[in-house]
């Protein structure tokens, strides 16, 4: 009946899927159960078809240990080409996670950072189409045995890591009601950054003292965006961030990270990183400093941040004091920052810029876009606009 509810969720308030629409799912084959739900509620409610490109990261481990460095720089063309087609067709884009977090522990990270880094320089325009909303796209989570012991301990099970997810998704009572309640809260808090067009965020407690400077004509998003059709949906379940694009390069000052960074199935942990006109110019990380410097060096983009990212510590996924290990959750624990990319949504007309056009404008560009979470209950941020400050969150909580 649960899973019921989250399939509609993710339909309706996720995607919201349109009728005729296609509905391509990509999802790993534990996630069986959950797309024969999505599947089915999504013909009832109208789709034309229902597209799934399956997974399995057990098969993946073997093809990233076995295959040759110059077998993972090949994408096949067909796979942009699928896509692409989708793309153009409209198709509305789910995407399932959930596996083991340690999958990839034992693969060489060179081999992670030249797949990863390959696919991404493939998918280049694919996902720039996406994430400028072409059309709409939504992430949610699906449990397994190995993700369930890695969050819960030995003794935990996919029962109770599927708990887990719908309370943070929201998924209780009359969640459809529970979603456009949040939303709507989301939105007033956004509306209202949206308004002070600060010039900069000063964060300040034991662990940060960072300056981040905001571009001109910045917007802040939550929760729901429209697509260019004029369609909203919500990217990702669960959803708790405010979020914009920071001036990649007004970043001043330093900062500990407060949950650890999952990339890959690599774990990150206990890392300061310095930053000097939006540049790290130092970096030190007590676990998985190779990682880090992998991520740090994918490209020249990639050491300059394109997100800025608000959640109170009161948001239900902090308060569950659990490390999911998995972005999706983690990053919605807490307040955060992303190496890379920035949204193009970020900035007025900014999905209109070209890559020039964008940089000019302030923001970031690079082929990756990886969080990493620094909120916590001592956190302060003030806003400051010609001189004016307004104290955005206390203790890690709004204040406004
Ligand atoms: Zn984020
Ligand atoms: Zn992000």
């Amino acid at each position: 009946m649960n899973l019921k509810k989250y399939a509609e969720v993710v339909l309706k308030i996720g995607t919201n899927l349109q009728k005729d629409q296609i509905l391509f799912v990509r999802a790993p084959i534990d996630a069986r159960e959950f797309v024969e739900v999505i599947t089915d509620i999504a013909f009832d409610l109208g789709a034309h078809n229902v597209y799934i490109k399956w997974n399995a990261e057990t098969i993946n481990k073997i093809i990233l240990k076995k295959a040759s460095e110059k077998a993972l720089q090949e994408v096949p063309s067909w796979e942009i080409n699928a896509s692409e087609e989708l793309l153009n067709k409209k198709a509305a884009f789910l995407t399932i996670i959930g596996g083991d977090p340690d999958i990839y522990k034992d693969v060489p990270p060179h081999k992670i950072g030249t797949t990863i880094k390959a696919r991404n320089m493939a998918m280049k325009e694919i996902s720039k189409r996406i994430m400028s909303n072409e059309i709409s796209w939504c992430v949610v989570a699906y449990p397994t045995e190995k993700w369930a012991k890695k969050v819960l301990g030995e003794d935990g099970t996919k029962e109770q890591l599927l708990e887990l997810i719908l309370k943070a998704s929201r998924i209780y009572g009359d969640p459809i009601e529970n979603w456009k309640n949040h939303i709507s809260n989301l939105q007033k808090i956004t509306d209202f950054l949206n308004k002070m067009q600060f010039d900069y965020l000063h964060y300040e407690g034991p662990t940060i003292d960072l300056k981040v400077g905001l571009p001109e004509n910045h917007i802040w998003l939550s929760g729901s965006q429209d697509n260019l059709d004029g369609v909203t949906f919500v990217p990702n379940i669960p959803t708790e961030e405010i979020f914009t694009a920071p001036h990649r390069k007004k970043i001043n000052g330093v900062l500990r990270n407060s949950l650890p960074l999952v990339y890959s199935g690599n774990i990150i942990d206990k890392f300061e990183l310095e930053f000097k006109d939006g540049k790290v110019i130092n970096y030190h990380a007590e676990i998985g400093e190779e990682i880090l410097k992998t991520i740090l060096e994918t490209d020249d983009g990639a050491r300059f941040l394109g997100e800025v990212a608000l959640v109170p510590v009161d948001s239900p996924i902090y308060q569950m004091k659990k490390i999911f290990y998995n972005t999706l959750f983690d990053e919605n624990a807490a307040s955060h920052f992303a190496f890379g990319r920035a949204y193009t949504s970020c900035i007025k007309d900014g999905e209109k810029m070209g890559e020039d056009e964008l940089k000019n404008a302030g923001l970031n560009v690079s082929i990756t876009h990886v969080d990493f979470m620094i909120g916590n209950e001592e956190m302060k941020v003030t806003g400051y606009k010609n001189g004016e400050k307004v104290i955005i969150m206390e203790n890690g909580k709004w204040a406004i």
